[in-house]
C-alpha cells in the first residue's frame, strides 16, 4: 500500500500544525485555504473572500499559528464582530495548534473583564476579539498592541461597516509594528474595499472566478404566506424534517424571537431562543447543545447567530426576511456546510414580496414559491392550524376581492349589492368597487368586514341561488 502525499503535507508545515490537521480527518485543504495560506506564509497582506462554509478560519489560522511563537508577547490580533464568532475563531485555532503550546486568549465584552484581563497578564500570544473590549483592555493597560505583527479581520465585510470601523481603525493604528494585514469574509461590497485600502499594502487578492459565487448550493424555496400562517407554515416543515434534522429559524427581532419559541411550545415543538440580550454564558450553552445535537431547533436574530459554525444544521428559514440582501446570503450559509446537503425556507407576506424579488436579482437567484410540504404520511391534522388571514389578500385601501357566483341569476349588479348590504347589515361604505361577467360578480369588502359578510352570504340564498362567495387572490 502507498500513500499519497495529501494537499496539506505538500505544505510541511511545523510538526504540530500538521499533526493536528492529521487528527482532526482533514485531508485536503478547502479551496481558498489552497489560494491564500501559501501566499500568508510568504507574508503578504490578504484579501480572501470566500463563501460562509468555506473553511476562512484556517485559511488565517493556520499561516497565523506558524507565524506566532510562544513568548507570552502578542503577536496576532484578530478582530471578530460578536463575541460567538471570537469564541468560536479561538475554539478553532487551540485544536489547529496541536501542541504547539500558543496562550490564545478570547477577548470580549458582557463578561468578567477582571478575568480576562488577568489571563492576558498572565502571558498571551494571539489574541480573538470583540473590537470594543480590545479597546478597553488596551486602554487599560492589559493589551499591548505594540508587539502585534499580524492584523486579521474576520468577517471584514462586517468589521468595516458603518459601526465598527472607527474601531477597527483605532486598533489598527495602535499596531505599529504590524508587518501584514489578512482580511476575510464571505462578501467584499464595493464600500468594504474601498474603506479596506487602509489597511492594506499591496495585497493579494483571492477571489477567483470559483469563489466569486457566493450563495451556497442549497434547495432555496419561498413560501407566499402571511403574517398570520408563518407559524402553520413553519409547523408543516418541522413536521416533515425529520428526527436528525436541525432547524435554524431567523427572525428580524428580538421580541419576535422570543414570541416564536413561546407559540412553537404552545404547539409543542421544542426550540430555543437565541439573542443579543441573553447573558452570554446562556448563550455559550445553547451553541454547545446545538452543535451536539441536544437542540432541535433553534430561533434566532442575525446578530445572534453571524458566523455560527454548526455543521449538522438541515433547514434555514426566514421567518421574516431581512431588509439586507447579504444578509440573506449570510443566514442560508448556516445550512449546507461542506458539501452537506441543506435547504432553506423563506417565508414571504405581501409586504415581503419586494425583499425577495431584490434579493433575487442581487444574487442572480431563481427561488421558486411552492406550497409548504404537505402533512407527513399518518398525520390527519395541522401541528398548527391554518387560520384567516385578511391582511394578506387585502389591498392597500383595504378592500378584499370576493367573487360571488351568479348562478343563472338575472339580478343587477346594483341590487345584488344592495342585497349583500342590507343580509348582512353592513354600511355601503363597506363596499368598494365591483367588476361582473357572465358567471360571476366580484365584489370588493373592507378586511374589516369580510369575514363576517362571507359568513352571511354563505347561510342564505339570493332569490334561491346561493352565491358562493370566495376569496380572490391578490
Ligand atoms: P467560514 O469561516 O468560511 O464560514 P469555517 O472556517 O467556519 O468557514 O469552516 C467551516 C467548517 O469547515 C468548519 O467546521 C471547519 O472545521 C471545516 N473545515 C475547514 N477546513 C476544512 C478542511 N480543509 N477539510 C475539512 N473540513 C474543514
Ligand atoms: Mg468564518
Amino acid at each position: 500500500m502507498t500513500t499519497s502525499s495529501t494537499g496539506f503535507d505538500k505544505w510541511d508545515l511545523e510538526e504540530p500544525i500538521s499533526s493536528a490537521i492529521r487528527e482532526r480527518g482533514w485531508t485536503e485543504p478547502t479551496e481558498i485555504q489552497v489560494e491564500s495560506v501559501p501566499h500568508a506564509r510568504k507574508g503578504r497582506d490578504i484579501v480572501g473572500q470566500a463563501r460562509t462554509g468555506s473553511g476562512k478560519t484556517a485559511a488565517f489560522g493556520i499561516p497565523i499559528l506558524e507565524k506566532c511563537k510562544v513568548s507570552g508577547k502578542i503577536q496576532a490580533i484578530i478582530l471578530c464582530p460578536t463575541r460567538e464568532l471570537a469564541v468560536q475563531v479561538s475554539e478553532e485555532l487551540s485544536i489547529l495548534q496541536g501542541k504547539k503550546g500558543l496562550a490564545i486568549q478570547t477577548v470580549y465584552g458582557g463578561t468578567d473583564l477582571e478575568k480576562q484581563a488577568k489571563k492576558l497578564n498572565e502571558g498571551t500570544d494571539i489574541v480573538v476579539g470583540t473590537p470594543g473590549r480590545v479597546i478597553d483592555m488596551s486602554k487599560r493597560g492589559h493589551l499591548n498592541l505594540e508587539t502585534v505583527s499580524l492584523f486579521c479581520l474576520d468577517e471584514a465585510d462586517r468589521m468595516l461597516d458603518m459601526g465598527f470601523f472607527p474601531d477597527v481603525l483605532w486598533i489598527f493604528e495602535k499596531t505599529v509594528n504590524r508587518s501584514q494585514t489578512l482580511l476575510f469574509s464571505a462578501t467584499f461590497p464595493e464600500e468594504v474595499l474601498d474603506a479596506a485600502e487602509e489597511f492594506l499594502r499591496d495585497p493579494v487578492h483571492v477571489m477567483s472566478e470559483d469563489l466569486v459565487v457566493e450563495v451556497p448550493e442549497i434547495d432555496q424555496y419561498a413560501v407566499r404566506v402571511g403574517r398570520a400562517n408563518k407559524l402553520w407554515a413553519l409547523g408543516r416543515i418541522i413536521g416533515n424534517a425529520g428526527d436528525d434534522s436541525q432547524i435554524l429559524i431567523f427572525s428580524n427581532t428580538k421580541r419576535m424571537v422570543d414570541l416564536i419559541v413561546e407559540r412553537l411550545g404552545k404547539f409543542r415543538f421544542n426550540s430555543v431562543g437565541l439573542h443579543g440580550d441573553m447573558p452570554q454564558n446562556k448563550r455559550e450553552k445553547i451553541l454547545n447543545s446545538f452543535r451536539d445535537g441536544s437542540e432541535k431547533i433553534v430561533v434566532a436574530t442575525d446578530v445572534a447567530a453571524r458566523g455560527l459554525d454548526v455543521d449538522g444544521i438541515t433547514h434555514v428559514i426566514n421567518y421574516d426576511l431581512p431588509d439586507d440582501t447579504e444578509v440573506y446570503v449570510h443566514r442560508i450559509g448556516r445550512t449546507g456546510r461542506m458539501g452537506r446537503r441543506g435547504e432553506s425556507w423563506s417565508f414571504v407576506s405581501g409586504k415581503e414580496v419586494q425583499s425577495i424579488d431584490r434579493i433575487c436579482s442581487t444574487w442572480g437567484l431563481t427561488i421558486p414559491f411552492v406550497e409548504p410540504p404537505s402533512l407527513p404520511a399518518g398525520v390527519e391534522r395541522d401541528f398548527v392550524p391554518r387560520r384567516d388571514d385578511w391582511e394578506e389578500v387585502s389591498d392597500a385601501f383595504g378592500m378584499v376581492c370576493v367573487r360571488m357566483s351568479l348562478g343563472g341569476s338575472e339580478k343587477t349588479r346594483r341590487e345584488i349589492v344592495d342585497w349583500i348590504v342590507s343580509e348582512a347589515r353592513i354600511p355601503e361604505i363597506a363596499i368598494g368597487e365591483t367588476y361582473m361577467d357572465s358567471e360571476s360578480l366580484i365584489v370588493e369588502i373592507h378586511v374589516e368586514k369580510v369575514a363576517y359578510v362571507i359568513d352571511v352570504i354563505k347561510g342564505r340564498k339570493m332569490d334561491g341561488v346561493s352565491l358562493n362567495p370566495e376569496i380572490v387572490n391578490a
